[in-house]
């Protein structure tokens, strides 16, 4: 039977973040895909950088964002060395927009609630924000400046952090899906995957919004790991006049600028199932909060329309941990800020895995949060 330190279930750039950062501690560790990795949320994404909350909901996730966000610049540059590759990381902040009556006392609100929450954040005069993005619509009443905020291209992040890890010598198994786990006298020991029997001492469950599913016939991942999938559409235009350098976004969508000149334009949030496809009032959606946003895109060539499965968990948050099972440990449900949050899921992982001291108290992600209270509703995030 093959024997591993670590078997990650799934490889999304959540499961090759943790298995590129369990190799450094010289652990065998294998990723198991259902299909070929990288492919579902983590290409989907837009790339985004931002530790800002989007409602009250978000306000327990933000240290983790922003500790996340701290540990970036370093985790790319591992990852490019360690593959070769580029991740397209850029750090040009974001512009937040606002429009409507109230623009001006929303933005002060918001760049107070991000100081407060510790973050960088500042009110910019309407006309310096249109000389340094020209081409900001004139329904913008008045912006606020995230300075630290960054962007990654997802695809290009996901794999250089695959190769990264293979070169750290991870053993990657595509086409090759956890149907179950192994179980003796009541630690978990290993996975069924590709119907072999693998043994590992320890287990992580990083499958995306399809942790829950993993093996239906059993409650426990939906008991640990109660993942559901949340679509985001989205496209990638590529504009026949004055480019983007930064982050542009509003209540209603956001503008992501890519190295390469495409901007990225997103998203929707939406119960629609595991069914990943684009619609017609999806992409009418993102297109009226592009155009109002930048009404320079109106004659933009759309390049691309894709949709992906964010994912969500009952409470919004990531469930990140250890669980009651000895040898089974989760790392998922990182719904809208998975990207964001890779760099410090691999580094708890590996304390949580190595036994090493912890550096962040991580006790509000807990599975276990699911197993000792009832969970709260659920919300369109
Ligand atoms: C439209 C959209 C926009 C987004 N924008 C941003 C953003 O700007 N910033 C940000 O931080 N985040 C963003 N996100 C969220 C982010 O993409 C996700 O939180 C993150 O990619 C989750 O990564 P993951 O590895 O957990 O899941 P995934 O990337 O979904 O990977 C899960 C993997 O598990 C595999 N798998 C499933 N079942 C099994 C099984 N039984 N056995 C083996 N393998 C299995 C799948 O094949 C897949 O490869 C966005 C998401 C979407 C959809």
């Amino acid at each position: 039977m093959k024997t591993f330190d670590v078997a990650i279930i799934g490889g999304g750039l959540i499961g090759a973040a943790i298995a590129f950062e369990l190799a450094g501690e010289k652990l065998r560790v294998a990723v198991f895909d259902r299909q070929r990795p990288g492919r579902e949320a983590s290409w989907a994404a837009a790339g985004m950088l931002s530790p800002a909350p989007d409602s009250s909901r978000d306000l327990p996730l933000v240290p983790l964002g922003r500790e996340s966000l701290k540990l970036y610049p370093d985790f790319v540059a591992s990852i490019e060395e360690a593959s070769g590759q580029s991740t397209v990381y850029a750090r040009e902040g974001t512009l937040e927009i606002f429009s409507g009556m109230r623009g001006e006392t929303d933005r002060d609100y918001r760049v107070a609630e991000c100081r407060q929450l510790g973050l960088a954040a500042e009110a910019v005069a309407l006309d310096t924000a249109q000389q340094w993005e020209k081409g900001i619509g004139p329904a913008a009443r008045a912006v606020a400046w995230l300075p630290e905020e960054g962007t990654v291209e997802p695809r290009s992040l996901t794999s250089a952090v695959m190769v990264a890890a293979q070169h750290r010598h991870v053993e990657i198994r595509s086409d090759c899906g956890v149907t179950g786990l192994v179980r003796e006298r009541g630690r978990c020991t290993g996975v069924i995957a590709g119907g072999e029997e693998i043994s590992a001492r320890h287990v992580v469950v990083a499958a995306g919004c399809f942790s829950s599913e993993i093996a239906p016939d059993t409650e426990l991942f939906a008991r640990y790991a109660p993942t559901r999938p949340v679509r985001g559409q989205m496209m990638a235009l590529k504009p026949d006049g004055a480019g983007l350098r930064r982050v542009l976004r509003s209540e209603r969508g956001y503008l992501v600028p890519r190295r390469d000149g495409r901007i990225v334009a997103g998203s929707t949030s939406e119960e629609a199932g595991f069914t990943k496809r684009v619609t017609p009032d999806g992409l009418r959606k993102i297109f009226d909060a592009a155009l109002e946003l930048f009404p320079g895109l109106a004659g933009a060539e759309i390049l691309e329309t894709w949709a992906g499965l964010r994912p969500g968990t009952p409470d919004d948050l990531p469930i990140l941990g250890p669980t009651d099972i000895e040898g089974l440990m989760i790392a998922t449900g990182h719904y809208r800020n998975g990207i964001l949050l890779a760099p410090i899921t691999a580094k708890l992982v590996r304390e949580w895995i190595t036994e090493g001291p912890a550096t962040f108290d991580a006790a509000a992600y807990s599975p276990l949060r699911f197993t000792t209270q009832k969970p709260q509703a659920r919300t369109a995030g």
